[in-house]
């Protein structure tokens, strides 16, 4: 007869290892599966940003103190260990095709002193699970890398997740398998959320670039395709990606465009060397509303519709641990035990940003290279510095929704598109939808 566990943790990322930890200090007899042999290998696209810093996002804040070697989450009250390097961030930065650009924070300026003024840092996200997972092993969790996770069934008063063929029985489960979580599919969480499309990206590990002041992430729009450089731990290295929800594309060429081609972006990467990549393939599904049933409870990218990132999942596996802690000690084995979680959940995620409908829009299937340029240079002076996604969108869409009578007097053709892609929204949609490839 296998040994009955509290809790079995199924996914070994930033969420499910911070999951595992907490369950271990909380003295839970748990076991942590994770597919990967190497539990902290990633080989997902990451660009490794712990984001936002010393300002706050879904009501926390994160600190970070070299000297101490730790990444603070003040307002929900634990921190991690962080030995490794680290390079500042000071927001975003959006290009058009011309070159013509505009800023979140005058990067230049605030580098001049970086502890007061960033607003993010990159890390090697790898050495932060490595610090994860030497803390579970400290705490006794029994650890099964290289164990896939194929099935979950619910019995009275347990689950049992089949992985590699053995069962793992738990009164309790914590599904941290990622975006496009197998759990999630295989009990029927998918069915009423909505797809969205796919998200494809493919990402080229450049060294040797040096880009001017931009430490951050920039988004470059072009009319071949959608890329993105984000800035990483290791200074003269940045991760250049290309992005689209038409699945169909060749990112590879667009990437060799860029790099090779491009009058405008090329310079940027004169002399690069590609030291790696990654890619990621996202099937984009609402955000889970009630993420738990028969006895599991989904957190991280499980329950989210694209990317809830690294120290947000770190939070939601600290909280759910917590959760199910309470739930056994309770003796509540139901979803009354772990309401603390849910009533969290809705409301620092799903409430303020879960419920917005997200819209797979590529710009230059709309705009011509010239329009594009016209709207970015109507931003003159750099908006306040922030790596807050949810912040950047809202203050884009204010000022642009602000600019509309600007815009009609002096571009009536731009106006006309950008109503055109309003009224577009459905067909955008739809032809998003059918691109992908929906395997609820
Ligand atoms: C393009 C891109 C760039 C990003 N850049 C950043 C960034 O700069 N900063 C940031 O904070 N976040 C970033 N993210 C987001 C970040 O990668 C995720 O939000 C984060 O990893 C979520 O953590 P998680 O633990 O929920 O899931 P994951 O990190 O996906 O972990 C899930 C784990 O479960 C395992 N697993 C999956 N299925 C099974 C199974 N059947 N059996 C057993 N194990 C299984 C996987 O191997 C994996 O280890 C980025 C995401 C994308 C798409």
């Amino acid at each position: 007869m296998s040994k009955k566990y509290d809790l079995v943790v199924v996914g070994g990322g930033p969420a499910g290892l911070m999951a595992a930890r907490v369950a271990g200090e909380n003295g839970l007899s748990t076991a942590l599966l994770e597919r990967k042999s190497d539990i902290t290998k990633v080989r997902r696209v990451d660009g490794g940003g712990l984001v936002p810093l010393n300002e706050y996002m879904c009501g926390e804040t994160f600190t970070f103190n070299p000297e101490a070697k730790r990444i603070g989450f003040p307002v929900s009250g634990f921190s991690i260990r962080y030995d490794g390097p680290y390079q500042d961030m000071y927001g975003f930065r959006f290009y058009a095709p011309d070159g013509t650009f505009f800023s979140f924070g005058d990067h230049h300026q605030l580098r001049k002193d970086p502890e007061k003024n960033r607003v993010g840092i990159a890390i090697d996200k790898e050495l932060m699970l490595q610090g994860l997972l030497e803390d579970v092993e400290a705490t006794g969790v029994d650890i099964f890398p290289g164990t896939n996770v194929t099935g979950i069934e619910k019995k009275a008063n347990s689950v049992t997740v089949t992985g590699n063929g053995n069962p793992f029985e738990a009164t309790f489960v914590i599904a941290a398998d990622g975006i496009n979580s197998r759990i999630a599919r295989l009990m029927g969480m998918n069915k009423e959320r909505k797809f969205i499309g796919t998200l494809v990206d493919r990402v080229w590990h450049l060294e040797g670039i040096e880009i001017p002041d931009v430490a951050g992430i920039s988004f470059l729009f072009n009319m071949y395709g959608f890329f993105f450089v984000t800035t990483v731990c290791h200074k003269n290295q940045y991760h250049l990606g290309a992005s689209t929800y038409h699945p169909g594309d060749d990112l590879e060429a667009n990437l060799n465009r860029i790099v090779y081609e491009d009058k405008v972006f090329s310079p940027w990467f004169k002399g690069a060397q590609k030291i790696g990549e990654t890619a990621c393939v996202v099937n984009l599904l609402s955000p889970m509303g009630e993420p738990f049933k028969d006895n599991v409870l989904f957190v991280g990218d499980a329950a989210w519709l694209m990317e809830l990132s690294n120290p947000f999942a770190i939070m939601c596996g600290w909280k759910a641990a917590h959760a199910v802690t309470l739930a056994l000690l309770d003796g509540k084995i139901n979803k009354g035990g772990i309401a603390s979680y849910q009533e969290w959940w809705m409301k620092k995620f799903y409430e303020p940003y879960g419920s917005a409908e997200f819209k797979p829009i590529h710009l230059q299937d709309f705009l011509s290279a010239d329009d594009i340029g016209y709207l970015a240079g109507l931003i003159k002076e750099p908006f306040a510095p922030t790596m807050n996604f949810y912040k950047m969108l809202d203050t884009i869409g204010n000022t642009y929704g602000g600019l509309f009578p600007v815009i009609q007097e002096e571009r009536p053709d731009v106006m006309d598109k950008l109503m055109g892609i309003v009224n577009q929204m459905d067909e955008i949609e739809a032809k998003a939808r059918k691109a992908g490839f929906s395997n609820r």
